[in-house]
């Protein structure tokens, strides 16, 4: 029997409910998972992509389109957009599949993936590529009895949309065989929209592959601040609550992701971002609204800057990992705190931290290398805006470097700590 003690006699989930933003209508709306309504700035596109796959309603199979151009440009969200457009005509015998290869990172998950996605009966492992390639012909030829309304003499059309091609390992398999499919088909054809982030990458292709994969193709440009305000206005109607976010606020998000390869994703995170800060403000005495104003913007563009810069930590090399580490300990170690403050920064001597990243090195299990490598890995971290280092002039202790961490010390810290330790234990479990 469940006992209910006075105090809980009395809680509900109507108590716990919870409180309405003062600052959001919407979050989910800036999320990257959003699709929006409409697409700005993209007509053209989107238009020359539904020019290229519209054979297919007429049972002709269309060319092959490769789409390209940087991070948040807007090419899935156009893709996803044409796909929609094409199933809305409901046209017999045209099918459509999207996928993301980041996830169906291989030939075989790629072909498993677009068989099983249009037989959800058919098991999911197990099968040989070869029988798995049987029974995409078979369907694409509208073997199966149960479409016999489906005129079987011209078979299907179906529309294969890559995104994040560049991630399959086996790529130039893959292509050759989607070439082949559409050889040893009697009928029906299959097209694939290729979609990739990475403007350079179709030079690493086999020249065969790359003939065939971009039959067409359509660049996708960067966007400019003014289109990335446009973008962000748009949204944030639906996303915030009226008059919550300043214009200025949203100018200067659009023109930082401007500035960062006119990245639209980029541009809606500091938003959000923005908004969660203000959300945690204290509520004005007067009762006023809460705001996102510029300071939230540049305060949501330093979050995000510190996450990559913390990505980067993460992925170091060890003993880089572990000057890093030196670093920020001797940063966090309040007896060095009087060495050095110029401009209100603290730097800390070279040597001193040659010592702390011996003893770093030790405390890990590795062995320490000479002054040499530690000049070197000083040298790398330097690049990757990490520390910064400057000469001491004459006067310091003749002449010498200063060091001076570039992200806040304790944080440096703790996520090297857990990094160091779990590398170490793996390294010891081997
Ligand atoms: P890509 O695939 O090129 O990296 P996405 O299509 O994923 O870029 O776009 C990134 C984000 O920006 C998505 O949230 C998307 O909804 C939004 N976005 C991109 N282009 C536009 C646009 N023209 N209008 C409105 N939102 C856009
Ligand atoms: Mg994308």
């Amino acid at each position: 029997m469940i006992r209910v003690g006075v105090g809980l006699a009395s809680i509900s989930f109507k108590d716990l409910a919870v409180s309405e933003s003062p600052v959001f209508k919407d979050k989910s709306v800036l999320s990257p998972h959003y699709v929006p309504e409409t697409l700005l700035d993209r007509e053209k596109e989107i238009r020359s992509l539904m020019q290229a796959v519209a054979p297919a309603l007429g049972g002709k199979k269309p060319s092959n389109v490769f789409l390209y151009g940087k991070t948040g440009s807007g090419k899935t969200a156009s893709t996803r957009f044409v796909l929609q457009k094409l199933g809305e005509e409901r046209a017999e015998g045209v099918y459509s599949v999207y996928m993301n290869c980041r996830v169906y990172d291989s030939r075989y998950k790629v072909l498993q993936k677009t068989i099983t996605s249009f037989c959800p009966d058919f098991a999911k492992t197990g099968y040989s590529f070869a029988v798995l390639y049987e029974k995409l012909l078979d369907w694409v030829e509208c073997g199966d009895a149960a479409s016999a309304k489906e005129k079987p003499g011209r078979g299907r059309q179906v529309v294969l949309a890559l995104d994040e091609v560049d991630m399959v390992r086996d790529l130039d398999n893959l292509v050759y065989t989607l070439t082949r499919v559409n050889d040893d088909l009697k009928r029906g054809g299959l097209s694939v929209i290729g979609i990739s982030n990475k403007v350079g990458f179709k030079q690493r292709l086999e020249a065969r592959s790359k003939s065939s994969l971009c039959e067409q193709e359509l660049v996708f440009q960067s966007y400019n601040a003014q289109q990335l305000q446009e973008i962000l206005k748009q949204r944030s109607k639906t996303a915030f609550k009226n008059g919550v976010v300043e214009d200025s606020a949203l100018n200067l998000a659009a023109a930082i992701a401007a500035s960062e390869n006119g990245d639209a994703r980029y541009a809606l995170s500091l938003l959000l971002r923005a908004g969660e800060l203000a959300e945690t403000k204290k509520p004005a005495k007067d009762g006023g609204v809460a705001r996102v104003t510029d300071k939230e913007v540049e305060a949501s563009r330093k979050a995000a800057d510190e996450d990559k810069a913390f990505e980067v930590m993460n992925t170091l090399p060890v003993h880089q990992q572990l000057l890093l580490y030196a670093v920020a300990s001797i940063a966090e170690d309040v007896s060095y705190k009087k060495l050095i403050d110029e401009g209100g920064e603290r730097l800390y001597f070279s040597g001193e931290i040659y010592e702390r990243y011996t003893r770093a090195a030790k405390k890990f299990g590795r062995e320490p290398r000479t002054s040499r490598w530690y000049r070197e890995y000083l040298h790398d971290l330097e690049n990757l805006g990490l520390v910064n280092t400057v000469d001491s002039g004459k006067g310091v202790r003749g002449h010498t470097t200063l060091i001076k961490l570039a992200y806040e010390p304790g944080k440096v810290r703790k996520i090297l700590e857990k990094t160091l330790t779990l590398s170490t234990a793996n390294e010891a479990a081997e």
